[in-house]
């Protein structure tokens, strides 16, 4: 759709009188921002329609990705910027006088998730729409996106997300598509014409409304959907919701997105919410099929690929084996055989307390007839096995053990195909967590390595970067992301050097203005910019890098004229709610920056600034300023991560344990590149396999461990005596330092000497700075679903 400068000016001028009757001096930035917005709209609109309808001529196999997380962030910029307008359009917005960046941030994140699985599922939708794919979201519309986070006295305060407030102009209600899914009651089947029926007392219905949000594919003319649900009371139904309980559990089934991945909070709503959007999600499939290719459901599994998002959508292995039988009359031989070749399944994590069970009677409680089917596939399954593998082997595999329904062995046993989202995971599901399973079934494991939206994290975010590489290697490496390994010719040229140099500090500038701003502490953009940002959890290790920094102050308080090139330690981190460890980090964090930022004897060669609030549009500002990406969980617990990947894009220089991607990362950029320290994953396992690591000798014996974990328990930092009591005995009690965090902290503190020393040659640090951009390629998003839709899901492009 092409548009030149003096048409956008014109139209956007017009918009504004047509829809407001404002002219631009009287506009507010919230009013231009709907204008543009609804502008965006209305032009991939016709495309929209063309898209779907295509794929209904064509009979397309199309791919719906269930996931109880999207985390697409700020819009109106990608939007934009895949319809080929974003320059055009920020070059007539000087012209007008307006301030772009002022209109972009008047959009609210659309926060429907809590972290890297929820900002996967939305890379995916931009990377299936812009390699021509028909592949559609299916989640959950949040009336609440996840908390927004502030710091009072340095703890972490949780406010609600009312993104919805000021409505959401990019979605469309589509009220002729909604479906109704049951809750509760009592199932009993009855012999009907030769076959059972299930008769239902006392169950309630509730109506699922769905909101629809285009998702535009760069410069391609395809827009895919994400479908969220909404929960409603059917009008006909509005009788039997009696109490304002009722009504509030129905409200309650879209409210809030849990903050949560892997605590037990709320555990029946959240077997509600799942159920709910598997649910209505699958029915609108089944209903779309129907209408509109016509084929009997026995092939469905050559038009539908359904793909499971970690294991919060794996009930729609059973609900769709209802709906093939209950429904659709088809017999459990048949709907078995298409529900295992539709479904396909991500698993996210290896640590057992993140694998989800639900207890059997809430189940029972709340989807019955599930249940039952979900009983009957266990049954069949230890049936299948009985003489062929021994007990133990029975009751480690099967789904329900112990009065829980385990769901990832549900979602194994109903897919045709599982995968890890790292090399190293993959192999460690196959060897150790699902190796059971691996066993029973290893021609389904495969490993599908993570991937990142390099348009979105370089291109729009990172302008000066992009005018760079554009000027060098040319525009392709947006849609072939191998293309950016042209730059490798560049790494001894003077003059492309000094351009990269040049852009790091203007962006780091920029950040510097941003953290002044926020938070009021001058940071000088000269100082390395050093940035760990991800959710706050134990393995990720947010405290290794703390006990790092408390090192570094008291070395200065010791020797203030220490040979430390300065540094600015730059945080961003949610913890859930509930996470009671998390938040006394998160304290200690805040009250350490406190007291090296206002200490006089650090002479500003330390800054801590740890940002409020961590979500996309902050990793937007952060992610193309940093020069040092903190990769740094214990090896073998970050089963992916993504956030090393944006970093190294735009050119930072990763300090990595052998973990998830970053192994990949260290393979492509090679030993000279990154600074990687650290336990290995099959030391870790060795310790837990002999039980040999006590973290307390270290303690013992190391003279700066011991003073740098003193420093939280004797007054050196100060009004943290509850959490650094907490922090203490988590590490040095018996049986503590369970991430092996002391273990780790020598050969974290030598590869941090290294980033030190490495920094002071400019020209050699932008060389390795430019090879990590050059290699990011490799983990483009785009090239991840490839491989998804090559091997799994086996999609053919749009024409
Ligand atoms: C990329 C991203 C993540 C994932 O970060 P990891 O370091 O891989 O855990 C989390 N949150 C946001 C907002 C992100 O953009």
């Amino acid at each position: 759709m092409s548009l030149t400068k003096s048409q956008f000016k014109q139209d956007f001028k017009r918009h504004l009188k047509d829809d407001l009757a404002l002219d631009i001096d009287e506009a507010s930035y919230f009013d231009m921002y709907k204008v543009l917005a609804g502008m965006v709209k209305s032009a991939y609109n016709q495309n929209w329609h063309h898209t779907w309808r295509s794929y209904d001529q064509q009979h397309k196999k199309q791919l719906y990705y269930f996931s109880i997380e999207f985390l697409p962030g700020r819009m109106l910029q990608s939007n934009l910027f895949n319809l080929g307008w974003l320059d055009i359009v920020k070059d007539g917005m000087k012209d007008l006088g307006v301030d772009f960046e002022k209109i972009v941030e008047q959009e609210n994140d659309m926060a429907l998730g809590n972290g890297g699985l929820g900002r996967l599922a939305s890379s995916f939708m931009d990377a299936l729409a812009s390699d021509g794919f028909a592949g559609n979201g299916n989640g959950i519309r949040y009336k609440y996106g996840l908390f927004k986070q502030k710091f009072i006295d340095g703890y972490q305060v949780e406010l609600p997300n009312n993104w919805l407030n000021e409505g959401n102009v990019w979605e469309e209600r589509r009220e002729t598509h909604s479906v109704m899914v049951r809750f509760g009651g009592q199932v009993f089947l009855k012999p009907q014409n030769g076959q059972l029926v299930p008769v239902y007392e006392g169950s309630q219905l509730i109506k699922a409304v769905p909101y629809d949000t285009g998702m535009v594919g760069y410069e391609n003319g395809v827009v895919n959907t994400l479908r969220l649900w909404d929960a409603e009371i059917p009008e006909d139904e509005e009788s039997k919701y009696r109490t304002i309980d009722d009504l509030r559990r129905v409200e309650d089934l879209t409210s809030v997105l849990y903050p949560d991945d892997s605590t037990e909070d709320g555990r029946r709503m959240r077997i509600r919410q799942e159920y709910f959007f598997v649910s209505a999600g699958l029915q609108s499939i089944i209903n779309h099929y129907l209408k509109k290719y016509d084929q009997p459901l026995t092939k469905l599994d050559q038009y539908v690929a359904v793909h499971i998002n970690d294991t919060h959508p794996s009930m729609a292995i059973a609900e769709l084996m209802r709906l093939l039988m209950d429904e659709h009359g088809l017999s459990w031989e048949d709907a078995w055989k298409v529900t295992v070749n539709v479904m396909s399944y991500t698993n996210h994590t290896i640590m057992a307390e993140a694998m989800e069970r639900w207890d059997i009677n809430m189940m029972q409680q709340e989807v019955p007839r599930v249940l039952q089917i979900i009983q009957e596939i266990d049954r069949r399954f230890v049936l299948s096995l009985e003489g062929k593998y021994d007990q133990n082997f029975i009751n480690r595999t099967r789904i329900i053990a112990n009065n829980q329904v385990h769901m990832a062995h549900l979602a194994i046993i109903g897919s045709h195909s599982i995968n890890g989202v790292a090399k190293l995971h993959t192999e460690l599901l196959k060897k150790e967590v699902l190796h059971d399973f691996y066993r029973l079934y290893p021609e389904r494991f495969n490993n599908k390595t993570n991937g990142v939206t390099l348009r979105r994290w370089m291109a729009i975010d990172n302008p000066r970067l992009a005018a760079i590489l554009d000027q060098e290697i040319g525009t392709d490496w947006r849609e072939n992301p191998l293309e950016l390994e042209k730059l490798l010719k560049y790494r001894s040229n003077n003059k492309v050097l000094d351009q990269l140099i040049a852009a790091k500090q203007a962006n780091k500038r920029d950040l510097a203005k941003f953290i002044k701003q926020q938070t009021g502490i001058e940071v000088s953009s000269k100082a390395i910019f050093d940035v760990q940002i991800k959710r706050l959890h134990a393995y990720k290790r947010q405290l290794l890098n703390l006990l790092r920094i408390v090192k570094l102050y008291q070395d200065l308080k010791a020797n203030p004229n220490a040979d430390i090139y300065p540094r600015v330690f730059i945080f961003g981190a949610k913890a859930a709610p509930s996470y009671q460890y998390a938040k006394a980090v998160i304290k200690c964090i805040n009250e350490v920056a406190n007291l090296v930022n206002n200490d006089p004897d650090i002479h500003d060669k330390l800054k801590v600034v740890f940002l409020e609030n961590y979500n996309v549009s902050l990793a937007d500002r952060i992610i193309p300023a940093a020069d040092v990406s903190e990769q740094i969980s214990l090896a073998s617990k970050e089963a992916s991560g993504t956030s090393n990947m944006k970093l190294m894009a735009n050119g930072a220089l990763t300090v990595a344990t052998m973990d998830g991607a970053n192994i990949e990362i260290h393979d492509y950029v090679g030993d000279d590149n990154i600074f990687t320290f650290g336990l290995s994953s099959q030391e870790v396992y060795r310790y837990y396999a002999d039980n040999s690591y006590h973290a307390s000798e270290y303690y013992e014996n190391d003279p700066v461990i011991h003073r740098v974990v003193d420093a939280f328990v004797d007054g050196t930092i100060p009004n943290i005596s509850m959490e650094g009591r907490e922090i203490f005995e988590s590490l040095v009690q018996y049986n503590g330092d369970q991430f092996f965090v002391l273990r780790d902290f020598e050969s974290y503190l030598e590869a941090q000497d290294k980033v030190d020393q490495a920094y002071r040659n400019p020209k050699h640090w932008a060389q390795m700075s430019l090879i990590n951009t050059a290699n990011a390629g490799h983990f483009s998003s785009d090239l991840t679903i490839d491989r998804y839709v090559d091997d799994v899901w086996k999609l053919t492009p749009n024409k």
